[in-house]
């Protein structure tokens, strides 16, 4: 009797079964259009941040949430 049921995943294995997540993040430069409101263009404020002047959307770099 052999119960050789564990099975234990190599690395290999693990990045099989573990889809690599696509890059979902638009590029976001100067010009770009807005992608929140999509009717803004993106421009760089003060802090140079880019920033939509019609929605208040703000590429934040630092992605520091209050
Ligand atoms: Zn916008």
């Amino acid at each position: 009797m052999t119960a050789q049921t564990q099975h234990t995943l190599s690395a290999f294995e693990l990045s099989l079964a573990e889809p690599a997540p696509e890059k979902v993040e638009v590029a976001l430069k100067r010009g770009a259009a807005c992608p929140l409101c999509a009717s803004g263009t993106l421009d760089y404020n003060g802090v140079l941040e880019l920033e939509c002047p019609r929605c208040g959307f703000k590429s934040g770099s630092g992605g520091g949430c209050t």
